[in-house]
């Protein structure tokens, strides 16, 4: 049986592509490579499309013995959802709506789900548990939460499981330089600091120091995109083992600054990386840390490249050795 991987040509779906691939999994990847990038796949079946295309999906289903789908295919940018709404509810809901719905008709009953901490939005604690409050603050975070509820009721209805996996914040790359980070536009601060460090950029731009933090920047949870693509794997494994749906967070559970990022940034690659303190970004809560306890315990999930440095070492070797990216954006 083989797994179809929407969105596997994306950041973390390629990641997750290399970790189901070095498994050994029989691979059917989905992209319509609007922001993925085809050197990013390392293998598998490769179909070009869009998951609203119903005729595609179907020749996807009926090609392949799919067991399982993992779904990363979505739009991701936080900002963007604000200016342009419609094209997050058009793509990321209603393409997971189609999605189901072809997995109901083909009879495919596992999925894993791409979420994210946005779907908390402004948290009431830290670190933050699957059970606390979802209220979005931005249109991306109130899709996903949207897409999560939709899975539940095809849950209730038709007995499809899901495993969701809400993300903090995905850094790094893969072990060997092959495949890394590259977005067009780039908004994250660990690619953006590496390209202050490669010269490609004159400074870093550090959005608002005056947080009620130790140093006043914005906290957040990294997270090494291996360490995520192992959990899908482990998610896979639970709805294959008839393992009921459920929600998870995927963090370290430890909060760095945007100055801590810096200056580990400037250890690893021996660069000055130049930052300018400017005005805070819309919508950014203070610190965002991720309580993991129920993934370790209930996925069996333990995340083995936990240190700041070794996240960001890896993603300084891809930048190193491609600069430009995939260069085909
Ligand atoms: N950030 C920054 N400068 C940048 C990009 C990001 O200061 O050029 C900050 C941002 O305000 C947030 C943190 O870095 O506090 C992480 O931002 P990112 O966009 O990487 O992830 P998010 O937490 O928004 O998902």
């Amino acid at each position: 049986m083989a797994v179809l991987v929407t969105g596997g040509a994306g950041y973390i779906g390629s990641h997750t592509v290399a970790a189901l691939l070095e498994r050994g999994e029989q691979l059917v990847v989905v992209d319509n490579l609007q922001q993925g990038h085809k050197a990013a796949m390392l293998g598998g079946v490769f179909y070009e499309g869009d998951l609203r295309d119903g005729a595609f999906l179907d020749r996807v289903f009926c090609e392949n013995a799919i067991d399982a789908v993992i779904h990363f295919a979505a739009n991701s940018l936080v900002g963007e959802s604000m200016k342009d709404p419609g094209k997050y509810y058009h793509n990321n809901v209603y393409g997971t709506l189609c999605l189901l719905e072809k997995m109901n008709e083909h009879g495919v009953q596992r999925i894993v789900f791409s979420s994210t901490a946005a779907t908390y939005g402004e948290p009431e604690e830290v670190p933050i548990k699957e059970s606390d409050r979802t209220l979005p603050t931005n249109a991306y975070g109130e899709t996903k939460l949207a897409m999560e509820r939709m899975m539940n009721w095809f849950d209730v209805a038709h007995g499809m499981k899901y495993v969701s996996l809400r993300y903090f914040n995905a850094a790094g790359a893969y072990a060997g330089g092959k495949i890394g980070e590259d977005h067009n536009p780039e908004t994250h601060l660990v690619p953006i600091v590496l390209q202050t460090a490669l010269g490609k950029r004159p400074h870093i731009s550090v959005f608002g120091d005056d947080y009620g933090t130790p140093d006043g920047t914005c906290i957040r949870d990294y997270i090494h995109v291996s360490d995520l693509a192992d959990a899908h794997i482990l998610a896979v494994d639970r709805l294959r083992k008839g393992g009921d749906s459920g929600i998870f967070n995927l963090g370290n559970g430890t909060g760095y600054s945007v100055k801590e990022v810096i200056e580990c940034a400037r250890r690893v690659t021996g660069r000055a990386i130049p930052m300018v303190v400017e005005a805070r970004r819309a919508g950014d809560p203070a610190v965002l840390v991720a309580s993991s306890e129920r993934a370790r315990s209930e996925l069996g999930w333990t995340p083995s490249r936990d240190g700041l440095e070794d996240i960001i070492r890896s993603a300084w070797e891809w930048h190193l050795a491609n600069p430009d990216g995939y260069g085909d954006k």
